[in-house]
């Protein structure tokens, strides 16, 4: 399989690094492409992605990326939704779940849940029309749209405990109607449980009882807020990795930006970025991926973190400390 990687800018230079030495640890064939694309490519080319740049991620099976600084130019267009529209990346995947020994914001370790967002469509359609006295954005829900992602839904909800939440706001939203039927009768196909949410409810529910949930399907702009928001559950930025999957493509990167304030001090926490490592192995198939969990468990025991989880290993010394544990399990 082919890899396509992308440190990016800042600690997306230190992170990516970090999370392939856990991944060799693996010994798969996998034979990895580097591409250089963001704000310092800009900065010496003129461009931060070109279209041949697209091409050659296209040749490969999946992208290990790590962050981009924002482009200070006003005609950017964004390098992350290029990728997801050219790689037609539907969900996005974001699974939350405590670590040990991180308490967040509520500092309760019960809950282990899955956001799948839609992520081609929604809030995010880019059909828009800007006036002086007034601006337009289209929200777009599809059938096509809605079924393919209730489907990965349902799908992941099967390997886990068959509960699926749908997340709406069809009192007022006309276009969730559809969404949310959509979405009822795929469980239905599919022999999934499931119940609805509004949006707002959820927000506060998501706090309140995160227990209760499994696998949350919803639109493009409610699973971005909400997977956000359940960050704060786990705890640090550092922590949370993401997949966006498509047909035949998948994209894994960490949540986190790329942290200049931090960057090229060695003290990035790269966990985020190894546990994309975690979601790229299970998409892979790879049996022993939850062995990634155990690793990361293992040097959060051992107090092997980063400073912004109160330690003072580096960036380097999380890696290497995960990878060993791997080589010898
Ligand atoms: P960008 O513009 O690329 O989004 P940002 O600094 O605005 O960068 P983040 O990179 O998400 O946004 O960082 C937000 C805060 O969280 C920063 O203070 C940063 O130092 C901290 N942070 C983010 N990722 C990590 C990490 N992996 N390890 C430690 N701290 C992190």
């Amino acid at each position: 399989m082919k890899l396509a990687v992308i440190e990016g800018d800042g600690i997306g230079r230190e992170v990516i690094p970090a999370a392939l030495e856990v991944l060799d640890t693996f010994g798969l064939d996998i034979e990895k492409v580097s591409l250089e694309l963001g704000y310092a490519r800009w900065e010496r080319t003129g461009a931060a992605m070109t279209e041949e740049d697209l091409d050659l991620i296209k040749e490969c099976d999946a992208v290990l990326f790590g962050a981009i600084t924002t482009v200070p130019d006003p005609n950017y267009k964004s390098i992350l939704l290029a990728i997801r529209k050219g790689l037609d990346l539907y969900a996005n995947v974001r699974p939350i779940k405590p670590l040990p020994g991180i308490a967040g914001v509520t500092g309760r370790s019960d809950f282990d849940f899955v956001i799948v967002r839609e992520n081609t469509e929604g809030l995010y359609s880019g059909i828009e029309e800007l006036h002086e006295d007034a601006a337009y954005t289209r929200r777009v829900i599809t059938r096509r749209g809605s079924e393919r992602i209730a489907a990965y839904a349902c799908e992941l909800a099967k390997k886990r405990d068959n509960r699926l939440t749908i997340v709406h706001k069809s009192n007022v939203i006309k276009a969730d109607k559809l969404f949310l039927d959509v979405c009822r009768e795929t469980a239905e196909d599919y022999g999934v449980e499931s119940s609805d949410m509004l949006v707002d409810a959820m927000a506060y529910s998501l706090m309140k009882q995160p227990e209760k949930y499994d696998v949350v399907v919803t639109t493009n702009l409610y699973g971005d807020i909400l997977s956000d928001m359940s960050g704060a559950l786990v705890g640090s930025l550092g922590l949370l990795p993401s997949a966006n999957i498509g047909e035949k493509y998948a994209f894994f990167e960490p949540v986190h930006g790329s942290a200049p304030d931090i960057a090229g001090k060695g003290i990035a926490n790269p966990l985020a970025a190894i546990l994309c490592v975690k979601m790229l192995l299970e998409w892979l198939g790879e049996k022993k991926a939850s062995l990634v969990d155990e690793a990361v468990s293992h040097v959060l025991q051992n107090k092997i973190i980063t400073p912004d989880l109160g330690g003072t290993s580096g960036t380097a010394d999380v890696g290497h400390a995960v990878a060993e544990y791997l080589r010898s399990h």
